[in-house]
């Protein structure tokens, strides 16, 4: 429908939009010459669109205008030009895409970013504030636009960057888009013809669209991915590695390949050499860029790889997929469903190759894109086995932190008579190592896979086994480890007279006190110097996990466990005797509540200090008048 535009209407820039104008003019990038690659890849998403809806309609404003990009420069003012003939805008989607910030949390993440990232090029790309950084080289910048849709009027936005912009009815000819940029002062070097040239081969060489400047191709349009492989230098493809993940760092590797049946298509699909989620907790965007016989059809088509390998960038070229496939068609196309599972598997086999071949490697992968790749052994059923076999994990066989573990090697040194993997979980390893689950581990000499990262836990209780291992965390009550435990821990020459009997009735007491706070009170077999612990009942999670589930769902309760008591602790022992006078009831009363929160404690969960504090002080009361000798004399 066509609008009049009210002549030099001004509006004011959404707030996000004039923080982000104001960090970029202050700090982002070291390379202010990408904003010449967002301004193309801009023109040539326009292109991109126009192509596609021009294939399924036939009536829109210029058709016969050939789909190319032009770049002009006037020296003398400063003006650099950036013409497409693409989708162009009307009035209302220039409000909307170019004065909002379409995808929320970009600012955010920007804003939160270090000073070192911020100044990160390859950041920027990814986060589709690309427009904008124009605006580190322009004092002014004008939008003319013209709609495919006939019936819109071109429209003008200028702007100078700072809190507005305006809007007035221009008279444009053609369909598209012109960006016309006043550089400032000290940025004139972006009127140089052989300047510009230069920026085009280093970001935008493979753009496929015909990109003019000053009346001159700039860009060499090769479908590499159809090349044979022998005529691609490692420069040409890492360049085009550079060109369609908007960023200048080198592949952690690539695969080029071509598939004849079930379906003809070929490929390169490259992994970076760094993972950009890390930086900003929240999922990247992702897809390949599809072509259909060396013509781009979209280039961010999720439908083509699964989430956990959403870190993949590359391009699938199918002559059998068709041009005017509709997005909402993408998911139900089972010529796309058949590639995917292809290039999964592909992608699948070079990591089994390097884990085998190049473990190094694979390890830097592994640290990058590992915490992405194990999702797939919870999603991704079909291939689950051999995902299972490319995690890793820290273990108490590692000598820090950093070493890295595979389920195979693990099962590949268990002890003959070992029957379960075990894996604890906790913060970090610090933490797992001072827990009172490992005692009986390293007493057995048992390795334990050590879980620091909050999915580990769900994707291998969700494993169940590996090769025919059962995965048991090693806070479960019935580990098959335990089932002969006690009689060899125990040494029974140190205890006090008719300890067993005293110490049942310990047992008993325990479980009084505590009554509903725990399920039950059992002797432990698997402590070796703490005198309790806390583990789970069969099946259920271990704490680590519940309270994970807790911080979604408040009212998630974490469930009652098991307490186990080691008969061989000294403390124990005396509370056992203590526990034969009546007179000492409410002293080991008071213990026996302290002992059960001190081992939530170590389990992570935070308990409720007001009653604790005044219970510590009484016990210290005691303490101090028994040193002093002003306590109740008792005789055991
Ligand atoms: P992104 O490209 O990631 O969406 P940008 O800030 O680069 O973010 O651009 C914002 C939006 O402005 C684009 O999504 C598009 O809708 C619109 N736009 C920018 N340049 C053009 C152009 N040359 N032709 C048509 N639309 C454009
Ligand atoms: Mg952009």
């Amino acid at each position: 429908m066509a609008e009049d535009i009210k002549q030099g209407e001004s509006f004011e820039f959404q707030a996000e939009i004039k923080k982000l104008l104001n960090i970029l003019s202050h700090s982002l990038y070291t390379h202010k010459e990408v904003f010449l690659r967002e301004l193309i890849s801009n023109a040539s998403d326009a292109l991109t669109k126009m192509r596609y809806y021009s294939l399924s309609n036939p009536d829109y404003e210029g058709k016969d205008l050939p789909l190319e990009i032009h770049i002009d420069v006037d020296e003398k003012n400063k003006i650099l030009t950036i013409s497409d003939t693409g989708i162009g805008m009307t009035r209302d989607e220039v409000v909307q895409n170019v004065g909002t910030i379409a995808k929320s949390g970009s600012l955010e993440f920007i804003a939160n970013l270090s000073e070192q990232a911020r100044k990160d090029s390859n950041i920027i790309g990814q986060f589709g504030v690309g427009f904008y950084s124009v605006f580190m080289v322009a004092d002014e910048v004008r939008i003319r636009t013209r709609s495919y849709n006939k019936d819109e009027p071109a429209c003008e936005w200028h702007s100078d960057g700072t809190g507005k912009y305006f809007l007035n009815p221009v008279e444009k000819e053609k369909r598209g888009t012109d960006i016309v940029v006043h550089l400032k002062e000290d940025e004139k070097e972006y009127t140089d013809k052989s300047r510009i040239q230069s920026i085009i081969k280093k970001y935008s060489n493979f753009v496929s669209f015909p990109i003019m400047v000053c009346g001159e191709r700039a860009n060499q349009i090769t479908a590499i991915w159809k090349e044979p492989k022998k005529n691609i230098t490692d420069e040409q493809y890492n360049e085009f590695y550079k060109f369609i993940s908007n960023t200048e760092d080198t592949p952690l590797f690539r695969l080029h390949t071509s598939a004849e049946a079930p379906i003809q298509f070929s490929s390169i699909l490259y992994c970076p050499s760094m993972n950009y989620e890390t930086y900003g907790f929240k999922k990247l965007e992702h897809g390949l860029q599809l072509y259909s016989n060396k013509i781009l059809i979209q280039s961010d088509c999720k439908m083509l790889l699964p989430e956990y390998l959403r870190f993949i960038r590359g391009v699938v070229d199918s002559a059998d997929i068709p041009l005017n496939i509709s997005r909402e068609t993408f998911q139900d196309n089972r010529m796309i469903q058949k590639m995917k599972g292809i290039l999964v598997k592909q992608i699948i086999t070079l990591l089994q190759e390097l884990d085998k071949n190049e473990k190094e490697k694979y390890e830097t992968f592994w640290r990058q894109f590992g915490r992405i790749l194990k999702e797939g052994v919870h999603f991704d059923f079909e291939n689950r086995d051999p995902l299972a076999q490319l995690l890793r994990f820290n273990s108490s066989q590692c000598a820090d932190a950093s070493g890295l573990v595979s389920l195979k090697e693990y099962v590949g040194r268990m002890k003959p008579e070992q029957k379960e993997i075990y894996y604890i979980t906790a913060v970090n390893r610090d933490t797992i190592e001072k827990s009172p689950y490992l005692e009986i581990f390293r007493k057995k000499e048992v390795e334990v896979l050590y879980l620091t990262d909050p999915n580990d836990e769900f994707i291998l209780s969700g494993l169940h086994e590996f090769e025919q291992k059962p995965i048991r965390s090693a806070d479960q009550a019935n580990l098959d480890l335990l089932k002969d435990g006690d009689k060899k821990i125990v040494d029974v020459s140190e205890e006090p007279q008719n300890y067993e009997e005293i110490f049942k009735h310990l047992l008993k007491t325990v479980k009084v006190t505590l009554a509903d706070r725990v399920m039950d009170v059992k002797e432990s077999s698997r402590l070796v110097d703490s005198p309790c612990c806390l583990v789970n009942p069969d099946g259920v999670p271990s704490v680590h996990v519940q309270k994970l589930i807790q911080m979604m769902d408040s009212n998630y309760k974490i469930s009652k466990k098991i307490m186990e008591i080691n008969r061989k602790n000294r403390m124990i022992q005396n509370l056992s005797r203590m526990n034969e006078n009546p007179s000492c009831q409410p002293l080991i009363e008071k213990i026996v509540h302290q002992l059960f929160e001190n081992a939530l404690m170590q389990d992570g969960v935070v308990f409720d200090p007001t009653s604790m504090v005044p219970r510590l002080n009484e016990l210290m009361e005691e303490l101090t008048k028994a040193v002093l000798g002003e306590g109740k004399k008792i005789i055991i």
